[in-house]
């Protein structure tokens, strides 16, 4: 495996920390899935679509689909009739 430039890995971020991003030190916003350095540092999402697009195209599925469980699971607790929040 080349370690010419960046690699970076999904890993779910259990410990929920508010590291600046290891690449460009912008405040990232951790939500579970996160892109991180194979050293486990934040990587922040304008990092992520420039260095690893494939990765934080993953990423923005998982989170697309938390989204959606999350309506699924308040139309349940609250009638499919009733609209959801706006997540
Ligand atoms: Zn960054």
């Amino acid at each position: 495996m080349s370690r010419d430039k960046d690699s970076l890995v999904i890993r779910l971020n259990s410990i929920i920390t508010n590291d600046p991003c290891a690449l460009c030190g912008a405040r990232t916003d951790p939500s579970g899935v996160d892109l991180m350095t194979e050293d486990s540092r934040l990587v922040c999402v304008p990092c992520g679509r420039e260095h690893a697009p494939e990765l934080q195209g993953l990423i923005d599925l998982a989170n697309a689909a938390s989204a959606y469980a999350e309506i699924g699971r308040w139309q349940m607790e609250h009638g499919a009739t009733s609209s959801p929040p706006p997540y």
